[in-house]
């Protein structure tokens, strides 16, 4: 009995080496590169770049990511933005050592994040973008009055614009704001978006509506977004987003941007029932009470990039 024992021992004795790394001592979001959460209009003032994404980077800690997150102008040009992103994505591959970082951008920050990949897609291993308005946004289009006439009302017309004012007045604090959104608006029309999607074609569908190229010059993309603009009553902007939705005739939306415009690469879903700032967990973790935690996705996925080796 004692023999067998000590050779039972003795041979897991053997094993341990080689189970050094094993899977279940990986962190359930633990990436081989660092995650870099790139915001997208309204990340500045009160709200502030971290607290932007509400509740996301240490529930990606806690699984053992390495997190950071971007701190890029509220309001400029993709390509201006972008610029600002790769000089900070250099930092943090200076300070962690590591060779390229994953991309996941919200909003504006979709775009953003693209826009390093297509410059140095050696310091890229993955895009994804959530709510990204990869082809522009109808809001975007009524505001600058680039929507075909007759599209809608100008009853509607002037609610959409009251109702873009008040979302940027609660996420900023209301200093100096309206030069602030009408620059942002200006990057995200449907027209800016095609040039800067002509410039940098990577992981953008063929079709309107079609997935992206899974992966493009050794850059992963993905994407996903939400389709509902009111999800709930508690949410003080969620009035504000039903409003905005108005910009798009029907078609499905998240109250800022049409699922089809955020598609990128390989599409995980369009239709997740939540608006443009559940996307993020927003407003302070009110969110759809019967979908999936928007923080749970975020989870997934950085999982779903760990399985992939990046
Ligand atoms: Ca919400």
């Amino acid at each position: 009995m004692k023999k067998t024992l000590w050779s039972w021992l003795l041979a897991a004795a053997m094993l341990l080496p080689t189970l050094s790394t094993p899977a279940w001592a990986v962190g359930y979001t633990q990436t081989r590169y660092p995650i870099v959460l790139v915001h997208g209009l309204l990340g500045f003032d009160n709200i502030g770049p971290v607290g932007y994404w509400y509740g996301i980077p240490s529930a990606l800690r806690d699984g053992g990511a390495q997190v950071y997150v971007a701190q890029v102008s509220a309001a400029n040009s993709t390509e201006v933005r972008g610029e600002q992103l790769l000089t900070q994505v250099q930092q943090i591959l200076a300070i962690t050592g590591a060779s390229k970082v994953n991309l996941i951008g919200h909003s504006h920050g979709g775009p953003t994040s693209r826009y390093v990949a297509s410059v140095r897609p050696d310091l890229v291993a993955s895009v994804t973008t959530v709510g990204g308005v990869n082809k522009g946004s109808k809001v975007a289009d009524a505001i600058t009055g680039a929507l075909p006439p007759g599209s809608v009302g100008s009853t509607v017309f002037n609610s959409i614009v009251g109702a873009v004012g008040t979302i940027i007045d609660f996420l900023s604090g209301g200093s100096g704001l309206p030069q602030n959104g009408s620059a942002a608006i200006q990057a995200q029309t449907t027209a800016t978006m095609a040039s800067f999607n002509a410039a940098h074609p990577e992981g953008v569908p063929a079709t309107y509506c079609g997935e992206g190229a899974y992966q493009a010059r050794g850059v992963s993309y993905f994407s996903w977004s939400g389709a509902t603009p009111y999800t709930n009553i508690f949410d003080a902007l969620d009035p504000a987003l039903a409003l905005t939705s108005l910009a798009f005739s029907g078609e499905k939306n998240d109250g800022l941007v049409a699922s089809c415009s955020t598609h990128l690469g390989h599409v995980i879903r369009d239709d997740y029932a939540m608006n443009h700032l559940d996307e993020v967990n927003q407003t302070i973790g009110l969110v759809n009470i019967f979908e999936t935690n928007p923080v749970t996705l975020f989870r997934q996925h950085a999982n779903r990039l760990q399985g992939m080796g990046l």
